[in-house]
């Protein structure tokens, strides 16, 4: 592999929820441009292996890094860790999330809170801890993960689309706080991507989506992962507080 190939070589990413999916893709896309990836997991450590093993086969490098993102404490112990045994965090992608669908009536107290807390909640705190190595190293680079949901919307996902539109909402405004320490924060907003995620989804409502995406197909996870791995690289440095839509034409 060339060296121009490797824009990222010598630079540490942690990448959350990256055990599967879209994580997953960004953790080894992220790998094969040279940084070392931290895999961020909750509970299933033999996905999270399995995804360094990939990177390392591939000729990357990587460590497990095992914390909830929607817990008050781990993700600030956790990142402050690699930070520290890394000597540096170069790159942040906020990309643990789920969906908790369920129509406005009926919705559960619990499943609003957890909702928030693992996505909004999640990005804020990994953010808060990583922007003190970045903002000492006068350099950083964090990337969220929203959805085309935020600015669509989507009946049933009240929740989940509160709290992309907030990630976004959150984006822009940490793009402001932190562009004087060279830290560039934008998002990436898939449409209907192919993963467990969507996979989850009942086949009428898989085919009415395919009718309203003009590209005709869902987006697969590499297509996810090469605008963030854009957004990560050092020639993305003029460019923050976007919100990079990969959805195949369905919102604009
Ligand atoms: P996924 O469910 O396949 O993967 C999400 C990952 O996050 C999983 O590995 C899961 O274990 C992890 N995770 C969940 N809660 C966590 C927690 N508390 N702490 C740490 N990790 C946790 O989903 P995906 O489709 O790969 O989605 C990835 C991101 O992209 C999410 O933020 C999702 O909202 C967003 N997104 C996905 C789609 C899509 O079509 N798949 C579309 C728009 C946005």
């Amino acid at each position: 592999m060339s060296i121009e190939a490797r824009p990222l070589e010598g630079q540490v990413a942690l990448v959350t929820g990256a055990s599967r999916g879209i994580g997953r893709a960004v953790a080894r896309a992220l790998a094969q441009r040279g940084a070392f990836v931290a895999i961020n997991y909750r509970t299933d450590v033999d996905a999270a292996r399995s995804c360094l093993a990939e990177i390392e086969e591939a000729g990357g490098q990587g460590g497990l890094c095992p914390f909830d993102v929607g817990d008050a404490e781990a993700p600030a112990n956790a990142i402050a860790a690699l930070a520290k045994e890394q000597g540096r965090l170069d790159i942040l992608v906020n990309n643990a999330g789920i969906t908790r669908d369920g129509l406005l009536l009926r919705y559960r107290e619990e499943d609003w809170q957890r909702t928030l807390e693992v996505n909004l909640g999640g990005a804020f705190r990994c953010s808060r801890v990583a922007a003190r190595t970045m903002a000492r190293a006068r350099y950083g680079r964090i990337v969220n993960l929203s959805s085309v949901v935020a600015s669509m919307g989507n009946a049933g996902q009240a929740a989940y689309a509160a709290t992309k539109a907030g990630l976004e909402g959150m984006t822009r405004a940490l793009a402001r706080e932190l562009a004087s320490r060279s830290i560039t924060v934008n998002a990436v907003a898939p449409g209907f991507i192919d993963t467990e995620m969507t996979a989850a989804l009942p086949e009428e409502a898989r085919a009415a989506y395919l009718a309203m995406i003009p590209l005709g197909r869902l987006g697969s996870t590499p297509e996810v992962a090469a605008a963030v791995g854009f957004l990560v690289s050092p020639e993305a440095s003029y460019v923050t507080g976007h919100v990079l839509a990969v959805n195949g034409g369905l919102y604009t």
